[in-house]
């Protein structure tokens, strides 16, 4: 039988400007289920996802709420950084914090505050099931547990109740020792029904806690991607200039996994000082450079260390480099061409940009991108910042 199909080498090789909606991809032969697919691909060398989607730094796109939806569902969100460091910091930190093993630092107080005192944690944090210890603090002697219920019915003239005499006491919770591993624990939570477990050392002084609905969560979201904490993954986004180094430790600090320098043109020495300087600094974090359409341009960002690439220019909904630099490739050439250059060296290539509809995402990851980026197919969502305002009403 002839082959009527063309490779994507020989496709590019005839023409150096595809957008994803200059060609499609013909059918092959279907013999399994759309559960045996198995999307798990690398975001960058040493972050792997089960879903091979991520969503953009942008201000409409993603806040800790996209973050959060994004790893519970096996992609992973990055916060924009249009705003206050503290504030990237704190959404990052939201979503550290969203889900968790072992919670080793978790809000604790003292028999000695008051009702309010909780009704402001849950206010504040969103929780209220508080551990109290003698001091109100970690480390020490563990003396009950609080729980919404236990003040739930409480009149608004009691708020200012001591909790030493409303809390669950130490004698009636089931606790679990120090050095029980994290499976050990969520069983005997389990068999425990309650909302938490208190993890204590030899001398009864609180080490942890672990939560009943981390167990929900872990259960409800199988495709989650998390650290070996059990806490979601978070990226953000910092430019190259001198001050987002004070940015970039204000985001370590909130356990952020990996950061992406955003730049539409990354091929510059201010992103390869950086990624350098990222490096040394914090060896462990993953480092995404970019963007880049050439080899050239990815070349001098490996060379530089960087864990993946991110690849687009002037493709984005919002972005105007093409009309304003006279710079840029369509898309589709561009993410070709990288992840040819880039898989030479391992390196990750992340799509990013001109994706208008969910077959554009199949075409970047045939075309050999191992993540798709996604901006303006996310910013029409419930997750994205932003309230929904409603026209329909309005004179
Ligand atoms: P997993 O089972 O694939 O998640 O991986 P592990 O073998 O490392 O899991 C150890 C234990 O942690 C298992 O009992 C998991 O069900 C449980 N686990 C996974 N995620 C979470 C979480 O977010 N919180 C808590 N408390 N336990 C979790
Ligand atoms: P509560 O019953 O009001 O305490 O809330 P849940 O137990 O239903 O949910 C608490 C969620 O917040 C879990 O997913 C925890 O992992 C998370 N969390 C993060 N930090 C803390 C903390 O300091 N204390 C508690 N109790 N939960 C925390």
């Amino acid at each position: 039988m002839p082959d009527d199909r063309l490779t994507a080498q020989q496709l590019f090789n005839c023409t150096d400007s595809l957008t994803y909606s200059d060609f499609l991809i013909l059918p092959g032969y279907v013999d399994f289920t759309a559960d045996q697919v198995d999307l798990t691909s690398a975001l960058t060398k040493n972050i792997t996802l089960k879903t091979p989607l991520v969503s953009s730094p942008m201000d409409t796109v993603t806040e800790a709420g996209m973050a959060i939806v994004m790893a519970l569902t096996g992609g992973i969100g990055f916060t924009h950084y249009n705003c206050t460091s503290e504030f990237q910091a704190n959404e990052v930190r939201e979503v550290k914090k969203y889900e968790q093993g072992f919670i080793m630092d978790p809000v604790v107080l003292s028999p000695k505050d008051r009702v309010w005192d909780v009704f402001e944690a849950k206010a504040w944090h969103g929780f209220c099931g508080i551990p109290i210890t003698d001091t109100g603090r970690m480390g020490s002697h563990l003396v009950g547990i609080i729980s919404l219920k236990d003040i739930d019915f409480l009149k608004e003239e009691e708020h200012d109740r001591f909790l030493g005499a409303i809390l669950m006491k130490r004698e009636d919770l089931v606790v679990a020792p120090a050095g029980i591993t994290l499976k050990e624990a969520n069983e005997i939570l389990q068999r425990s029904e309650k909302g938490k477990l208190p993890i204590v050392n030899e001398d009864d002084k609180l080490v942890a806690i672990i939560a009943q609905t981390d167990l929900k969560k872990n259960r409800d979201y199988p495709l989650a991607s998390k650290d070996a904490k059990k806490q979601l993954l978070c990226g953000a986004a910092i430019g190259t200039h001198e001050d987002d180094k004070y940015q970039l430790d204000l985001l370590v600090q909130a356990g952020v996994d990996v950061m992406v320098l955003d730049s539409s043109q990354g091929n510059s020495v201010f992103q390869i000082s950086m990624i350098k300087y990222i490096k040394e600094k914090y060896p462990s974090l993953q480092v995404i450079g970019g963007n880049v359409v050439t080899a050239a341009q990815a070349k001098n960002l490996t060379d530089a260390g960087v864990d993946a690439l991110r690849v687009g220019m002037g493709s984005g909904s919002i972005c105007i480099t093409q009309e304003v630099l006279a710079c840029g490739r369509p898309q589709s050439t561009a993410v070709y061409n990288v992840s040819e250059y880039a898989r030479c060296f391992d390196v990750p290539v992340i799509a990013d940009g001109g994706i208008q509809n969910v077959g554009h995402i199949a075409k970047a990851l045939a075309l050999g991108v191992s993540t798709v980026m996604m901006g303006s197919l996310l910013a029409v969502t419930t997750e994205a910042p932003g309230k929904f305002s409603s026209l329909m009403g309005s004179s």
